[in-house]
């Protein structure tokens, strides 16, 4: 049936409507049901003129003359098929054909189209009944229903109607027909392309679509013509719209072209094509929008391979980080200090140098601490290495919060700290120390009575780059020679290096 064309589909449609109304008129007006009526008052009147014709015979007993009669009436009528004269007793006692065994059935006196009776009379008193049996009126057998009128009838006017309908439509529609519209050579050109077209009128049906396009959507030929194109599963990416703008419905609403617009279809389940297109309009002479002509040139296999190629960039680009985080653990493990986080001695020292040779270049101020806790040893020895680490951690992150982002705080040595403030000059370098030294004491004091039963307190020297040094090592020296002034002077104090130098020189 998928074989047959819609238009002899339609055909068949119509000459099966005919046949209805054929049928429906023959069942509103009893055509047929008058030609059986009519044929049984045929053989209704044959038998009772038979039967009078008998009942002249009978009054002068000549039965020979009956015999005679009946066999010639049913000899010369196709449609007797026997007859016989049943006497008031109920006996036959002239028959023709096989009467007992085709009247087998009859119980009462009611004649049918296959059985008619009538009386029979001698003279003026009756005595019995005349029976004649009949062919019957409705065929019976393929052949004998293939010859009945009405289905002769319904024959004729069904084939004779899909036939007429046929032809009509075919030669109307071809007027109306999309298809009909694209020359056959423009149709074969544009089936060269290896590109889809789809041609569409203003209602976006579509009129004419090539085979590289029938083929890439898995539709058979000419199967979307008619169509509406937007009527496919059309998905546009990056959105989840249910009836996303189309670049063909664009350029019918807005005018214009659409250019390099990726859309996806989904052909079925398992697979889907992604197609990139181009929408122009097609104006006629007055420049009126007539249609639209789409391209659509096959980039999935493009695509696959795009979107393959952003998830390798996506795994490179996550592997990056992990080696970009890898090399900033490497990097704080060799120039950070495990237990305090503050840089070690050598990044420190690098560090120092540069800021150092910084501050020369730009004759900026700089200002170097160092730092150290105060009887440690006995802090280690009464409560233990481990409470030891703590403190130290602890000084640490007091130290930190004193400090600003540009300044440096490394680790010395064991219990001592080194800093770095640069932009600070001696003025100020006093008072900075100060506040730090102040900063551990309070922490320690405060926060840390349910720990220890005594203070913590740190240690300072200062030195600043204005003593007449350049050298790094030798300003952590100076720095360093404070610290010792510093707790020579009873710790939890802070000394300056110039201060020292300036008393070295008043007292030789
Ligand atoms: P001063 O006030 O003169 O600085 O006295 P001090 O006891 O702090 O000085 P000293 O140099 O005699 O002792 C320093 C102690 O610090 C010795 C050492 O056991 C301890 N120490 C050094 N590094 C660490 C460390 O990483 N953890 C712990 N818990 N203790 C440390
Ligand atoms: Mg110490
Ligand atoms: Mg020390």
């Amino acid at each position: 049936m998928s074989k047959l064309s819609p238009i002899a589909r339609i055909s068949i449609g119509l000459a099966l409507l005919t046949i209805s109304i054929l049928l429906a008129a023959d069942a509103i007006f009893g055509f047929s049901r008058a030609r059986l009526e009519a044929a049984l008052d045929v053989r209704q009147k044959f038998t009772e003129s038979l039967a009078i014709q008998l009942s002249v015979l009978l009054r002068n007993n000549d039965i020979d003359s009956i015999t005679t009669t009946i066999q010639a009436l049913s000899k010369r009528n196709d449609e007797v098929v026997s007859i016989a004269l049943r006497d008031a007793r109920g006996i036959t006692n002239v028959t023709v054909g096989d009467h007992e065994r085709h009247w087998a059935d009859v119980s009462d006196d009611k004649s049918t189209p296959t059985h008619v009776q009538v009386t029979l009379y001698n003279g003026s008193r009756p005595w019995g009944k005349l029976e004649v049996g009949f062919t019957p009126l409705a065929p019976s057998g393929f052949l004998q229903v293939l010859k009945h009128p009405l289905v002769r009838l319904i024959l004729f006017i069904g084939v004779i109607s899909f036939v007429a309908y046929l032809i009509f439509l075919r030669r109307t529609l071809a007027h109306l027909d999309p298809s009909s519209v694209i020359p056959a050579r423009v149709k074969q050109a544009l089936n060269v392309l290896s590109e889809g077209v789809v041609l569409m009128d203003e209602t976006a049906r579509i009129v004419m679509a090539n085979t590289a396009f029938e083929q890439r959507v898995g539709a058979p030929t000419n199967s979307l013509l008619g169509r509406k194109l937007s009527d496919l599963d059309w998905t546009v990416p990056g959105t989840s719209l249910a009836a996303p703008t189309l670049p063909w419905s664009s350029v019918l609403n807005e005018g214009g072209k659409q250019n390099q617009v990726t859309i996806s279809l989904e052909i079925d389940k398992d697979s889907t094509r992604t197609f990139m297109v181009n929408a122009s309009p097609i104006l006629d002479d007055r420049g009126n929008m007539r249609g639209v002509l789409s391209t659509f040139d096959d980039v999935t296999e493009l695509e696959k391979k795009n979107q393959e190629l952003e998830r390798m960039l996506r795994l490179l680009d996550a592997s990056r980080g992990e080696v970009r985080r890898q090399n900033e653990k490497l990097q704080i493990l060799a120039t950070r200090d495990t237990l305090t986080s503050c840089l070690n001695r050598r990044s420190f020292f690098e560090r120092l140098e540069a800021e150092v040779k910084n501050a020369c270049v730009d004759a900026l101020p700089l200002t170097c601490v160092m730092a150290d806790i105060d009887h440690f040893k006995s802090i280690n020895d009464t409560y233990g290495h481990a409470m030891g680490d703590k403190i130290i951690r602890e000084i640490a992150d007091a130290l930190r919060m004193g400090l600003r982002s540009v300044d440096l705080l490394g680790r010395y040595g064991g219990e001592e700290f080194c800093i770095v403030l640069p932009g600070v000059d001696a003025g100020k370098s006093m008072e900075i120390a100060e506040r730090l030294r102040s900063l551990v004491a309070a922490t320690f004091s405060r926060s840390r009575s349910d720990l220890l039963d005594r203070p913590v307190t740190m240690s300072f020297g200062v030195s600043t780059l204005d003593n007449g040094t350049t050298d790094p090592a030798q300003l952590v020296d100076q720095a360093d020679k404070a610290l010792y002034e510093a707790k020579n002077s009873g710790r939890n104090c802070v000394r300056r290096w110039g201060d020292i130098q300036a008393n070295d020189v008043a007292y030789g």
